[in-house]
């Protein structure tokens, strides 16, 4: 008997035969007296339709009715999951993310699971029920829905595995595996049979979609092993855990990944005193606005002025301009501008630590592609590079081309 966790992203879900399916192969694999919890997303591209809807409506497509708007689309898919499972037989029972006892913070779009109490779907194991949950969704102490960020429904999986000592937690999706790039965009990308809590924390902070960054980190919390693999066939896929237990091929570099979800904005002519980068964060950050590279470089010394560059996530690009619009005017700077048109591509490795000719090959690579560096920043197991969106893919492919030379039939 094991307690095991399964979740299905969007695409897994994306029409009602894909549901029908789902059901019927978590039936198969199910020994008889497993106790499975399913967390599902919303179906297919439901969340950015619900998104363009409020977009209609609102220029200001954030805050409480946002996530009261975004959390319906998982409530769908719950529904028609638990039904399918009925019709083949199998008592199921779909709960919300508030009655599964996800309780999370008040930040809305951006909702952090503060606790799992999981009696409720322990009571439905129990009674012998498969119990489908919501991905992506949670309440507040005050009775609020608030959501968990894109790719949210990863979270709730994870949390809810590590909350219920769950033997593993399966993420299904439309890839068998994690690979050393997005294989979308790089053909010769080569999937792992393993890789750790913190390259893959890296490379999901970095925009490998294929995991949300929280539900890396309850993984490694919680030490509950997260096995990604596919909805369609039965390869093998990816464990992420604590430290290797196969022997992989040395890579220094485990990962190239891009994220074009990117704005930059840059303040010009910032006095040059201190106070001033705190002024201009604190605001950022009272708001909840993540800001992830920041540079700041001399404008003109002789009259003590700065500038100051930093990138956010697309999606908080109103906001922020208008945060720093305010503070910038404040300040007297001489101007606030912001570009949509940036794209990160960093390449993430434990083992790059101490290695000073990683940063060169990047460079190198980018150089030969043509490809412009606008901003650089790097930490103990990354190193990033801010590029016109439109190069990042080329950026992306001529980088893991320079890392992984030899592995143009994958892993
Ligand atoms: P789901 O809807 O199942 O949550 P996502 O779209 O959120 O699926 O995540 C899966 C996608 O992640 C893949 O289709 C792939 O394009 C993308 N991806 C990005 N980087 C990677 C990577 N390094 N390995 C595997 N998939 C990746
Ligand atoms: N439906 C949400 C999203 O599209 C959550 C998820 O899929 O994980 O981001
Ligand atoms: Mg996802």
């Amino acid at each position: 008997m094991a307690l095991i966790v399964k979740k299905f992203g969007g695409s897994s879900v994306a029409t009602t035969e894909k549901i029908m399916a789902v059901a019927g192969r978590i039936l198969a694999d199910k020994g008889p007296d497993d106790k499975v919890v399913v967390v599902v997303s919303a179906m297919g591209d439901t969340t950015d339709d619900l998104i363009k809807l409020a977009k209609a409506v609102t220029d200001k497509p954030y805050g409480r009715e946002m996530d009261m708007l975004l959390a319906t689309g998982e409530q769908v898919s719950i529904a028609l999951l638990a039904m399918a499972f009925a019709s083949l037989g199998q008592p199921a029972v779909s709960l919300t993310g508030f009655q599964a006892g996800i309780a999370t913070t008040g930040a809305f779009n951006k909702g952090k699971i503060r606790a799992v109490k999981a009696e409720r779907v322990l009571a439905e194991l129990d009674a012998g029920k498969i119990v489908v949950v919501a991905g992506f969704q949670g309440m507040t102490a005050g009775g609020d829905i608030t959501t968990l960020g894109r790719g949210g429904s990863d979270t709730t999986a994870v949390a809810l595995a590590g909350a219920m000592n769950a033997a593993v937690c399966e993420i299904f999706t439309d890839v068998d595996g994690v690979y050393s790039a997005d294989p979308r965009v790089v053909k010769a990308a080569r999937r792992m049979r393993e890789i750790t809590y913190n390259e893959m924390l890296e490379m999901a902070r970095l925009g490998a979609v294929v995991m949300q960054p929280r539900a890396v980190e309850m993984g490694k919390h919680y030490g509950v092993p997260i096995h990604v693999r596919s909805t369609f066939t039965r390869e093998s896929g990816t464990i992420i855990r604590e430290a290797y237990t196969v022997e992989e091929k040395e890579f220094t570099v485990r990962g190239v990944t891009h994220d074009a979800n990117v704005a930059k904005v840059a303040i010009l002519g910032v006095p040059d005193r201190p106070g001033i980068a705190f002024k201009v964060f604190s605001a950022l950050a009272q708001a909840n606005i993540d800001v992830d590279m920041i540079v700041q470089s001399i404008r003109n010394a002789d009259k003590n002025i700065n500038d100051i560059v930093f990138t956010i996530a697309q999606p908080d690009l109103p906001l922020a301009k208008q945060i720093i619009e305010k503070v910038g005017s404040d300040m007297g700077v001489l101007g606030v501008t912001v570009d949509e048109n940036v794209a990160k591509v960093s390449v993430v490795g434990a083992g790059m630590y101490g290695s000073p000719g990683i940063a060169a090959a990047m460079f190198g690579a980018l150089a030969d592609a043509g490809v412009n560096i606008e901003v650089i920043s790097t930490s103990e197991i990354s190193i990033s590079c801010l590029v016109q969106a439109d190069k990042v893919k080329e950026a992306v492919a001529a980088i893991h081309a320079r890392f992984f030379p030899d592995n143009a039939n994958g892993g």
